[in-house]
């Protein structure tokens, strides 16, 4: 692979940061993952939207203006022939002597790569997933999208260990998201329920599009939230991210959700999804 660092187009294996870079030593960094259909960019507004937002919230600058970062991903997928996969973004703060105090000019890390992988045609689509609820023990300011990813690595663990794919977190008797995607249900009268903004979820680009696209579909969306019980007593249950789109959940801690297979609410809404996103890819 040909990567991005801080200017540079390097072969992977000659990409080399600091080991005093802050997003090593201290989590201090955010990253984007924006999906890539038919070489193109996948909601790449809404990604460099919440870019934006990430760093105003940790007062870190991009290197980049905006026309520039797009040029970036568009020259990254053209010098990687990438045809379907995703683009990973990060900015960490910088290089520094460790302090927990932010240095006053450290100049940003900006590291990109890509990623080729079948999106499009993801075989758990058919099969759906099971997932298990774990506590969240994430920190409370979920909303920026950190590289501080150690428990829902952890939380990935202890769902793979316990036979499922994925877990959904709780937090004060109710579901906050997945461990890396946004958590939904559609309820026995047809009604998506999804978890309103908050300092506690990441603000997901795939659960926006999904409320809209749900909203014109006819079908009734309530942004609240939702205790593991109701989850559990859904008719369905689907979990949305830039790479996975919307996948289907057919099992909680062992419990099948409604039939037990994917719903067609739930199909429906991808269906749409992935047609409109691609047919609007940049
Ligand atoms: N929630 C978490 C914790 C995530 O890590 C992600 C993305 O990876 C999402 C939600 C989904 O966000 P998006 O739809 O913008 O990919």
């Amino acid at each position: 692979r040909i990567v991005y660092l801080n200017g540079a187009w390097l072969p992977e294996e000659d990409a080399k940061v600091s080991i005093f870079d802050r997003g090593f030593l201290f989590a201090d960094a955010i990253y984007e993952v924006t999906g890539v259909v038919g070489g193109k960019l996948l909601e790449y507004q809404g990604h460099a939207a919440r870019l934006q937002r990430s760093m105003a919230e940790l007062g870190i600058a991009c290197p980049l203006s905006p026309d520039e970062l797009l040029e970036v991903h568009r020259e990254i997928v053209r010098r990687n022939a990438l045809e379907e996969g995703l683009i990973y973004l990060q900015i960490s703060r910088g290089a520094a002597d460790r302090d927990f105090a932010y240095p006053k000019d450290a100049t940003p890390t900006l590291t990109l790569f890509t990623q080729a992988k079948a999106v499009l045609d993801n075989p758990k689509v058919a099969t759906g997933i099971s997932v298990v609820l774990l506590p969240d023990y994430r920190w409370a300011r979920r909303d920026i999208k950190t590289v501080q990813l150690l428990y829902p690595s952890m939380a990935k663990m202890e769902a793979t260990a316990r036979g499922a794919e994925e877990a959904w977190l709780v937090e004060d008797g109710f579901v906050t998201e997945a461990s890396a995607a946004n958590a939904h249900i559609i309820t026995a009268e047809g009604t998506l329920v999804t978890r309103p903004l908050s300092q506690a979820i990441l603000h997901g680009i795939t659960r926006a599009s999904i409320v809209e696209i749900a909203q014109q579909a006819g079908i009734a969306c309530e942004e609240r939230a939702f205790t593991p019980e109701e989850a559990k007593a859904a008719a369905e249950a689907f979990m949305t991210s830039a790479t996975n789109f919307v996948l289907p959940v057919v099992a909680i801690d062992g419990q099948p959700v409604g039939a037990g297979t994917p719903g067609p609410l739930t199909l429906k809404l991808r269906a749409l999804y992935v047609a409109r996103k691609v047919a609007n890819a940049i």
